[in-house]
């Protein structure tokens, strides 16, 4: 035991003197076992949330109804999780009542895969009831149960196999598989943003080829959104060199092999994946700027309107995609922007108006707006006086 699974032994012992069982569960087990970094240690008790609450200082609920509370302990969260069996499935979707238990392997039942269905006590003696240690070993992603029954309960459990299968190097049990094959239509059942999630998360996976590969195979593909025509864009998108580092740059790509030349069209396919508006902003900005340094080179302007980190990032998958690119005059042009943003121009609406005597109206927007491009190609210094003058003898005032 050591590292973040240390820091949070206090919460298992708190639980345990109180005469509940407690245990670690979930990714951070499975990462440990792996040898990779971890980050957040999940807890399961069988201690009810009345009763976990009871025990702590400082808990909030944050998913009370789901048996999930967060205990607060030395600057640190832990989500602390009754164990729970879920009932009546309907629609294939996840359920809508669960069911707190005493038990730990009726809660290690309900997982996933047998890879993400063991758990692990504070002396760091696992607990697996599924064989997930040989399948971790044997590198093999497994439905725990009947595949068939999993998925008919929870059809997101499909694009979780697939998306461990590209983040591990894994590869699918023949049943569950055959399974995936079998039910992947219920993928439509599935809220669109618990498929981006899994997505990305496949997308952006080190064996991306293997995880790909699965999801043509299995033709879950068929049922992501604008994604029945995509297989060609998705195969050049997974030879992509790794790691690919943001999730905007998931979109951008995407949407470039799809060919995609219009932002507006890019936003309308990123809006059918339910990205937040911040995202699908981003990421067409990217597309916008691949597809112009295609036959224009960067200027001031184009670095000041896109930002810094977006040019930045775009010369680097440039270079990704072999394509013309130039990120020393990139550097060198982020470097001697004469204004960063709107805030630093030596100018604003009232001092012109003050100038002026001119009341506000389209004229001085346009004019600050005139400044401000003159100032960050360098045209005219950033001063007040300077600009003011120049403004005057271009007639924008
Ligand atoms: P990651 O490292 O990406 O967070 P994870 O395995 O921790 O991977 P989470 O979504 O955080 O994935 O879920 C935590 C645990 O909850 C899983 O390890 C698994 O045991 C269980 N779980 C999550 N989603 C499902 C699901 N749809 N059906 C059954 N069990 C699930
Ligand atoms: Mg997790």
């Amino acid at each position: 035991i050591k590292g973040e699974f240390k820091k949070a032994l206090p919460v298992l012992e708190t639980l345990q003197k109180a005469g509940f069982e407690a245990y670690f569960v979930g990714g951070s087990v499975r990462d440990a076992l792996l040898g990779k970094a971890v980050n957040d240690v999940d807890i399961a008790t069988s201690a009810f949330p009345e009763e976990i609450k009871r025990l702590f200082k400082k808990t909030v609920d944050v998913g009370i109804e789901h048996g999930t509370v967060m205990v607060l302990m030395d600057d640190e969260s832990y989500e602390v999780t009754t164990f729970r069996t879920e009932s009546t499935y309907q629609d294939y979707r996840r359920p809508d009542s669960v069911t707190f238990v005493r038990s730990l392997k009726e809660d290690l039942k309900r997982r996933d895969l047998t890879i993400n269905a063991f758990a692990m006590d504070n002396d760091g003696v696992i607990q697996d009831f599924f064989n997930g240690e040989r399948d971790l070993k044997e590198q093999i992603i497994r439905a725990v149960g009947k595949p068939e029954e999993r998925f008919h309960e929870d059809a997101l459990r499909m694009m979780r196999a697939v998306r461990f299968a590209s983040q591990l190097g894994f590869q699918l049990e023949a049943d569950t598989f055959y399974a995936i094959v079998v039910n992947a239509h219920l993928l439509q059942n599935i809220a669109v943003e618990r498929i981006q999630v899994e997505f990305v998360k496949m997308a952006m996976g080190q064996n991306v080829l293997q995880g790909m590969e699965a999801f043509f195979t299995t033709n879950l593909y068929q049922y992501c959104p604008g994604m029945s025509h995509g297989k060609v864009a998705l195969r050049r998108f997974s030879l992509f060199p790794r790691p690919v580092k943001k999730e905007r740059h998931v979109w951008a790509l995407l949407l470039y092999f799809l060919g995609i030349q219009q932002v507006k069209e890019g936003a309308a396919f990123l809006k059918h994946w339910k990205l937040s508006n911040q995202l699908i902003t981003e990421s067409t900005r990217i597309l916008e700027l691949i597809l112009y340094r295609h036959h224009s080179p960067l200027n001031h302007y184009k670095v000041y309107t896109f930002t810094p980190p977006i040019v930045w990032e775009t010369e680097d998958l440039l270079e990704l995609l072999k394509l013309p690119c130039d990120k020393r005059a990139a550097a060198n042009l982020i470097h001697t922007l004469p204004i960063q943003s709107r805030d630093e121009l030596d100018i604003n609406g009232r001092i012109i108006m003050e100038k002026t005597n001119n009341r506000g109206g389209r004229w001085l927007g346009e004019a600050i707006s005139m400044a401000e491009k003159a100032v960050v190609l360098g045209a005219i210094p950033n001063e007040q006086q300077a600009i003011l003058e120049w403004l005057k003898e271009s007639k924008y005032i």
